[in-house]
C-alpha cells in the first residue's frame, strides 16, 4: 500500500484529557486532521512521529567557580519540505516532550505559511532570570557545540522563543561560525540587524498576531476600534501585540505575566508600563491599573483574547468561563483540544497558533533569504511583505474552513498535513 492510500480508518491515538501534554494535543490535532484527509496508518505514524532528535547534557561553570548540569534538546520534528526551522526556549520547564510538540506545530506552520521548511524546536532546562549574561553566553555557546552536527544554514535553523533573544542569536552565530571557520549569518534568524538580521525581525509575530485579530474581529462583525482585549504574556510576542493592538484603536484592560496580571478598564497605557517592567521585571504594581488574578485575566469580560504566554492555560477546566468571542494564539498550544470544543459549542472564533503566531517564522524566512542573498529590505518592504503572506493564509484558512464546515484550527492543520504528506508522496521512501 502506498503511503497516502486511505485506510478504512484513522489511526486513533489517546483522547487528550484535562492532565494532557502538549504532545498529546499536538497528536491529537494531527489525529482529527488525518480523519479529515483519510491517510494510512503508516502516514500517519511517519507525521507523528519527529525524523531527528538530540538530547544533550550541558554543563554550565557559574561565574562563582561552581558548576551546574542543564539538559538541551533539538528536535526535528519534518524535513521533508526543507530545513529544519524553530525556535530555541529557555525554561526550567522545558521537558523532551514538550520540545517534540512545538517541533510538529512548527512543521504545520511552515507549510500552512508555504514557506520552504521543515519543523524543528529546541529547549534548555534553565531559568535565564537567575543567571549573569555571562553564564547564559557559556550555556548557549556549550549547547550550540553539542548540538553543532545537526543545525546548519542547509539543515535545521534556530530562532528566538520564550528566554531567548537576539543576543542569544548572535552566540549561536558566533559559536557555528567559529566551529567552521568562516561567518555563516544563515546558521540562525532573529539575530541583531547589524549582523545580518531582518528589519522587522524583533515585532513580526506580534505584528502578525495584531493583523490576524483585525481580521478576526472583523469576520466576527466587531469594530477593531473601541474592541476590548486581554493579553496573557507581556513577553516578546504579548508587550508588541498589546502595543500594536493599541496602536489600531482596541482598547487592551489587562494584561498578565507569570506573576500575576493588571487591569484597568479605561485601557493600559502600554508606554508607561513597559517602563514599569523594564524597571521592576514584572506588571503587578503598575500604578495605571489594579491588580487582578493571573488565571481571571483570561476571563475578562472582552471582546479579544490573545494568550501570548505559554501551553495549555485554555483547558476543559477553565474553557466555559472564558467568554472573548475571539481568541487570537499568540503563544503555541494555549488551548487543549477539549477547550476547542467548549468554545466551538459557545460560538467563539479560535485562531489557531500555527497561523496566528506565523509572522515570526514568516520575517524568520525573509532574513534567510535576505542572508543568502545579501541585499538587504527595508522596514516597509519587510512589513507589507508580511501582511500579504498573513493575510492570503488567513482567507485561504477562512475559505477552506467554511467550505467543509470545520473550525479554523481543523482547516488550518488539515491543508498543512496536506502539504506535507504531498512532499513525502513526491519524494518518495528511500531506500
Ligand atoms: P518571552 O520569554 O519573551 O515572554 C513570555 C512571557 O510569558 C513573559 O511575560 C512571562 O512572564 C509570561 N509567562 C510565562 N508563563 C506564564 C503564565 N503561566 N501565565 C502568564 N504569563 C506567563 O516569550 P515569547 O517569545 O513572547 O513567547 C511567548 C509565546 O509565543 C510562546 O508560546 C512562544 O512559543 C510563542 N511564539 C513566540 C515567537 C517569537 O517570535 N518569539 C513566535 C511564535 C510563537
Amino acid at each position: 500500500m502506498s503511503l497516502l492510500e486511505a485506510a478504512p480508518a484513522p489511526l486513533v491515538l489517546p483522547h487528550a484529557t484535562p492532565l494532557a501534554t502538549p504532545l498529546d494535543d499536538a497528536r491529537s490535532q494531527l489525529s482529527a486532521a488525518i480523519g479529515v484527509l483519510g491517510y494510512s496508518d503508516g502516514l500517519h505514524s511517519l507525521l507523528a512521529t519527529p525524523r531527528r532528535e538530540m538530547t544533550v547534557a550541558v554543563p554550565l561553570r557559574r561565574d562563582d567557580g561552581t558548576t551546574r548540569l542543564f539538559t538541551g534538546y533539538r528536535v526535528q520534528h519534518n524535513l521533508s519540505r526543507g530545513p529544519a526551522k524553530g525556535g530555541l526556549r529557555y525554561s526550567p520547564n522545558v521537558t523532551l516532550d514538550e520540545v517534540r510538540a512545538l517541533a510538529m506545530w512548527m512543521t504545520w506552520k511552515c507549510a500552512l505559511l508555504d514557506v520552504p521548511y521543515g519543523g524543528a524546536k529546541g529547549g534548555v532546562t534553565i531559568d535565564p532570570r537567575q543567571f549573569s549574561q555571562p553564564e547564559l553566553e557559556r550555556v548557549t555557546r556549550r549547547y550550540t557545540s553539542e548540538i553543532l552536527p545537526i543545525i546548519g544554514p542547509e539543515k535545521d535553523i534556530p530562532a528566538p522563543d520564550m528566554g531567548t533573544d537576539e543576543r542569544t542569536m548572535a552566540w549561536i552565530m558566533d559559536t557555528y561560525s567559529v566551529n567552521v571557520g568562516y561567518t555563516v549569518p544563515g546558521i540562525v534568524t532573529g539575530k541583531p540587524i547589524s549582523l545580518g538580521g531582518s528589519h522587522g525581525r524583533a515585532s513580526a509575530t506580534s505584528r502578525g498576531v495584531t493583523q490576524m485579530a483585525i481580521a478576526a474581529l472583523k469576520h466576527r462583525g466587531i469594530r477593531p476600534e473601541g474592541a476590548t482585549a486581554a493579553v496573557q504574556g507581556f513577553g516578546k510576542v504579548g508587550h508588541d501585540a498589546a502595543v500594536f493592538l493599541t496602536d489600531a484603536g482596541v482598547r487592551v484592560v489587562g494584561v498578565s505575566d507569570q506573576y500575576g496580571a493588571v487591569y484597568n478598564a479605561a485601557g493600559l497605557d502600554c508606554e508607561r508600563l513597559s517602563a514599569h517592567v523594564a524597571a521592576t521585571g514584572r506588571v503587578v504594581g503598575f500604578d495605571g491599573a489594579e491588580p487582578i488574578d493571573g488565571d481571571a485575566l483570561l476571563e475578562l469580560d472582552v471582546d479579544l483574547l490573545v494568550p501570548a504566554a505559554v501551553e495549555g492555560v485554555l483547558h476543559e477546566g477553565n474553557a466555559s468561563r472564558v467568554t472573548a468571542p475571539v481568541i487570537v494564539e499568540g503563544a503555541n498550544g494555549p488551548t487543549s483540544p477539549a477547550a476547542d470544543l467548549i468554545f466551538a459549542a459557545n460560538g467563539q472564533l479560535v485562531v489557531p497558533d500555527i497561523l496566528a503566531n506565523a509572522g515570526g517564522v514568516i520575517v524568520s524566512y525573509f532574513e534567510w533569504v535576505q542572508g543568502n542573498q545579501a541585499y538587504w529590505w527595508n522596514a516597509a518592504e519587510v512589513e507589507h511583505k508580511l501582511a500579504e503572506r498573513m493575510l492570503a493564509a488567513w482567507h485561504q484558512v477562512v475559505d477552506y474552513a467554511a467550505a467543509r464546515d470545520l473550525s479554523l484550527r481543523a482547516a488550518a492543520t488539515v491543508l498543512a498535513v496536506e502539504r506535507v504528506a504531498e512532499a513525502h508522496l513526491l519524494r518518495g521512501l528511500y531506500p
